[in-house]
């Protein structure tokens, strides 16, 4: 016998022109506890899933007027999220075949064996409470990874990335370069306009960033006011393109209610010209970071092995 792993409880329509079935259907799927609509025509169907929520529909596959399939491609269109089980003459194994082959997730033959419908709903609720698991998983999974202020990536994945990368670069005998570009003056920023207003200002010069780097790119917010870049299979004179840009895109935007030009100031270092290890390599950067605040910012420097 088919033991469910969960017990769960579906909302269920059931399309289906032959009242008695209905009658009958909807009695059984009562009593094991799924909350249950009928319709008699394709239509009406349609018109109940466009209204409410359904986990499940279970449609004959001959209706009068709109028929089996051109339901199934109108619920399709309505949401996708919902199973669709046809119900099909007995024997008609081909026609359950092509309805599954247009989306439909199972099929049960009637006369209808009740263990049979059990079963498949059964099923059915489990693998949508599996798919939602896995989404929710995946939903935290990235949250753990992002930024909530900026929406770029945080500390941690740049860390993650950073490894991964290395790795990569070494196995491949590739160069990759990261940059920390820290914002400049910000703490003026906050002492004159507001924690508030330099929030906002922080947002869009992610956004800024995010913007003048190229596709493959990753921009992490490090901490504070300051970004960490990877830039995977790029050596020194690309990437000092790059940072070109981030210092243009950034010192020639508005960050209202900000009067004054905000500037960035950024650090380059490159495996495997300047470090061998990850530590090393941010290490560098940092430095390089420092010697453009020297400079007297809105500048980048390469590290250049002097410290
Ligand atoms: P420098 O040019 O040398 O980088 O000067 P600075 O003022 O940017 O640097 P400092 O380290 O003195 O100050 C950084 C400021 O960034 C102070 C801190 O309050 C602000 N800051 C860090 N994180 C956030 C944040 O999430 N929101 C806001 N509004 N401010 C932040
Ligand atoms: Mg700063
Ligand atoms: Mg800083």
């Amino acid at each position: 016998m088919y033991m469910p792993e969960s017990n769960a409880k579906g909302r269920i329509i059931l399309i289906d022109d032959d009242r008695d079935v209905a009658a009958v259907v909807k009695k059984f799927l009562k009593r094991s506890g799924h909350t249950i609509d009928t319709a008699d025509s394709g239509e009406e169907g349609v018109r109940l899933i466009g209204d409410s929520e359904y986990d499940i529909v279970i449609t004959d596959i001959y209706l009068p007027g709109m028929d089996g399939m051109a339901v199934l491609e109108k619920i399709k269109s309505i949401n996708a999220d919902i199973d669709i089980i046809v119900i099909t003459g007995f024997g008609s194994i081909q026609s359950a075949v092509s309805f599954m082959r247009a989306g439909a997730i199972d099929y049960i033959s009637k006369p209808i064996n009740f263990d049979h419908l059990d079963i498949i709903v059964q099923k059915t609720l489990e693998r949508k409470e599996l798919i939602k698991a896995a989404r929710e998983r995946d939903i935290y999974f990235r949250m753990s990874l992002t930024d909530a202020l900026t929406g770029t990536f945080n500390h941690k994945y740049f860390q993650e990335s950073l490894e991964r990368e290395m790795l990569y670069a070494r196995r491949k005998t590739e160069s990759l370069t990261i940059m920390m570009a820290d914002i400049d003056s910000f703490k003026t920023v906050n002492d004159t306009y507001g924690h508030q207003a330099g929030d906002m200002v922080l947002q869009r010069i992610s956004s800024n960033i995010i913007k003048a780097c190229r596709g493959h790119d990753t921009v992490s917010r490090y901490g504070g006011e300051e970004f960490g870049i990877i830039l995977p299979e790029t050596g020194v004179q690309k990437s000092t393109r790059v940072a070109e840009r981030i210092l243009n895109a950034i010192s020639s935007n508005s960050y209202p209610p900000v009067a004054h030009t905000i500037t960035v100031s950024i650090g380059i270092a490159s495996y495997p010209d300047h470090a061998e290890d990850k530590e090393d390599l941010i290490k560098k950067a940092d430095l390089a970071l420092y010697a453009s605040k020297e400079k007297g910012k809105n500048c980048f420097t390469v590290y250049d092995g002097s410290r």
